[in-house]
């Protein structure tokens, strides 16, 4: 049974009466030949090593090549301290979470892809802080996750998750879609809802362009991170709330691989165009000895 279409997945859901979670469960397993037990198991060890990426990116300072990033998670939790964030305790935890797992990444510390490296920070952030606020227990943050991956994996089925291809819109846009289908699951949302919150946080992220900085997954990537995983949450509420998207699930990812298309090559991960081409980023090119 290969579900490749929202459209698809919910109607399994209708017609089984489980949730998406228990869709996604029951197709790894089937895939990798085991059983339902096995899958929840790999997907508590991501979890695990989720935690240990923001345990980890919160502990280090440690610059990266272009030294332009690697210190700014801990910039976070300082101002906090001293003057709560407008958004509150919830809307602290995810940013400064998002920032920890993408400058983990930056040091080559150990992250989950989710769905790809770059933009790692987000899914993780949105259950990590979500559940340590709202006393979430593991058993839902793995059905979160489990949900999570099969919204990356049907919409990988029609679009090849990676910059180069699709701009960001494929990885960190991908990724925001997957985090606001976990939240909604996790804060009980029905299936109808999840697949709202996918074309929610799909929809307004289109065109999102891959320009980095000297081809270093820094900038703007890393803060990317925590600006989608708000994007995530924003997504989540509204879908949670009623609210639709008139586009359908499936049309909005046709539309993210028609935009990937029609994107210029100069703005798929050639750091030949955006933010890679500014006067401040040829400095720096010419500073580390790199040939644009
Ligand atoms: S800007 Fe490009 S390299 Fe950076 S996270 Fe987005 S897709 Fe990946």
């Amino acid at each position: 049974m290969a579900i490749l279409s929202f459209q698809d997945l919910l109607e399994h859901t209708k017609k089984e009466n489980k949730s998406i979670y228990k869709i996604a469960q029951e197709e790894e397993a089937a895939l990798a030949e085991t059983d339902v037990d096995v899958i929840r198991l790999k997907v508590t060890e991501n979890l695990i090593a989720m935690r240990e990426a923001i345990k980890n990116g919160l502990t280090s300072t440690e610059k990266s090549v272009s030294n332009w990033c690697g210190d700014d998670c801990v910039k976070l939790p300082e101002k906090y301290k001293r003057k709560h964030a407008l958004f509150g305790q919830i809307f602290e935890k995810i940013t400064t979470y998002a920032l920890a797992t993408a400058e983990e990444n930056l040091r080559m510390g150990r992250i989950v892809a989710c769905p790809t490296a770059g933009s790692c920070g987000i899914v993780p952030a949105v259950i990590v802080a979500v559940s340590e606020e709202e006393k979430i227990p593991e058993s839902k943050q793995i059905d979160g996750l489990l949900t999570a991956g099969i919204v990356g994996l049907i919409i990988s089925a029609k679009v090849r998750l990676a910059g180069a291809v699709a701009g960001c819109q494929a990885e960190c846009g991908v990724a925001s879609a997957m985090a606001a289908a976990a939240l909604t699951e996790m804060l009980g949302g029905t299936p109808g809802e999840v697949i709202q919150a996918v074309s929610l946080a799909l929809k307004n992220i289109l065109g999102l362009t891959c320009d980095p900085v000297c081809g270093l997954v820094e900038v703007p990537c890393i803060k990317r991170n925590a600006f989608l995983a708000v994007h995530a949450v924003t997504a989540a509420e509204l879908a949670l709330c009623g609210v639709e998207s008139k586009i359908p699930a499936d049309e909005v990812v046709d539309t993210l691989k028609i935009t990937g298309q029609l994107m210029s090559p100069l703005l798929k991960e050639t750091s030949q165009g955006g933010l890679a081409k500014t006067k401040t980023a040829l400095e720096l090119e010419k500073k580390l000895g790199i040939k644009g």
